[in-house]
């Protein structure tokens, strides 16, 4: 067995990926994500379907559900009560109490059987919805974009827009899911449109990620948004911008069992978006009313001098990083097409790794150097080195458009 290990973990034949794959791919972010992250984890993970063993329970999917809910349900009154900047917080909270009570009441099977513990859980995530909740009050009752979509899918069987799909030799690849809110501002007949991701744990918005081909999904439907939106939209569309809301992180604090005053300094800094917005200042101002002097919610910071630094692309290198996206894509379907089921893993530093967050860590037997077992360490980038490649990216040619 080591000697055979010791001579490397091979590749799949041809045949061997079209039984376990198929010809056409379908693809999720995350099943995206993990085929950057390590393809051995992708072969465990969708090539031999193995079973992770967690316990089941209030979990980061039920309480992304539930934010989506309550978001979704609160905007629409609040539309219909005359926008975010006529609601007022007494009313706001009202308006989270209902939901949540009904969430509780129609969206969780047996609620009044749970236990005494489980339904004490559920009502301190009240806490944080109001912080969450609040928060959105806050930006959007001072920005000209307001939501025009929650919950928008690509693909799939409900999907509003089209999958995203790109085909690479004979390997098909789509990739479906869904968006959990567009803000959109309609300005000289375009309707600049931003993507909002609610993200789960301490995971944001990271250049270094995305240049190793990591966390692309926003800028993907965003970039797709581009391309196909109007049919939807119903007007040509501007890309404008990803922004990664941690807002179930917040409601995982408040699951935990936190202090309410400690809860709410945590809320305070845990709420800070990241992403890339367009550098127009127009645009900025239209998301964020004092964002050229004092961003509170954009993840940009302002220098002395008035410029911008970090947090903006202009338009000419929004497009370029949608080709060098559309070429990720492909190089996806390339990989998993050429049988790789090397492992090897993506790690932020020695501590950092993607096999300590691995459920198959223990089948996998990695052992740094031997056989072909290697860490890729993904190296930080500033905004400069992060642009230079992805113009050199971008240029290169032999990626067939999608
Ligand atoms: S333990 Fe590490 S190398 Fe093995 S599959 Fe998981 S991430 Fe990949």
């Amino acid at each position: 067995m080591d000697r055979g290990r010791s001579l490397g973990r091979g590749r799949l034949s041809g045949p061997a990926v079209e039984a376990l794959y198929g010809r056409s791919l379908h693809m999720s972010a995350s099943r995206m994500d993990q085929v950057k992250r390590c393809h051995f984890g992708y072969f465990m993970q969708y090539g031999l379907r193995a079973k992770d063993r967690r316990p089941a329970g209030f979990e980061a999917p039920e309480i992304g559900t539930f934010i989506h809910y309550l978001l979704e349900n609160v905007a629409r009154e609040v539309k219909i009560r005359g926008g975010w900047a006529a609601v007022q917080q007494p009313e706001l909270r009202q308006l989270v109490r209902e939901y949540t009570d009904r969430y509780a009441r129609e969206e969780i099977d047996g609620y009044q059987e749970k236990s005494a513990r489980f339904r004490y859980l559920f009502s301190r995530l009240r806490t944080a919805a109001y912080a969450i909740v609040e928060d959105m009050a806050g930006e959007l009752a001072q920005s000209d974009f307001s939501p025009v979509a929650f919950e928008l899918g690509f693909g799939g069987k409900d999907g509003q827009l089209p999958a995203v799909t790109i085909t690479e030799g004979d390997q098909r690849l789509s990739v479906s899911g869904k968006v959990d809110r567009v803000d959109g501002w309609l300005h000289d007949g375009r309707l600049y449109l931003r993507v909002v991701d609610y993200k789960t744990g301490k995971k944001s918005f990271d250049l270094s990620d995305l240049r190793y081909g990591l966390g692309i999904q926003m800028l993907l439907y965003l970039f797709t948004l581009e391309q196909e939106g109007r049919s939807y939209f119903g007007y040509p569309i501007v890309p404008a911008g990803v922004l990664y809301h941690p807002a179930r992180e917040v409601i995982l604090k408040a699951d935990r069992g936190i202090q309410p005053e400690k809860l709410q300094l945590a809320l305070q800094s845990a709420l800070r978006r990241s992403g890339m917005v367009l550098s127009d200042p127009q645009v900025l101002r239209a998301m964020e009313h004092s964002a050229l002097e004092s961003p509170h919610y954009l993840p940009i910071k302002v220098k002395k001098d008035g410029t911008i630094a970090d947090g903006v692309a202009s338009a000419e290198q929004l497009g370029k990083l949608g080709r060098y996206v559309d070429r990720l894509l492909h190089q996806i379907a390339r990989e998993i097409g050429s049988g790789s089921i090397d492992a090897d893993p993506v790690a932020h530093g020695p501590q950092d790794r993607a096999c300590q967050h691995c459920d198959f860590a223990a089948a996998c037997g990695f052992q740094e150097g031997r056989g072909g077992d290697r860490v890729r360490y993904i190296r930080s980038v500033d905004p400069g080195e992060f642009w230079k490649f992805v113009e050199e990216e971008s240029r290169e040619e032999g990626s067939p458009c999608r």
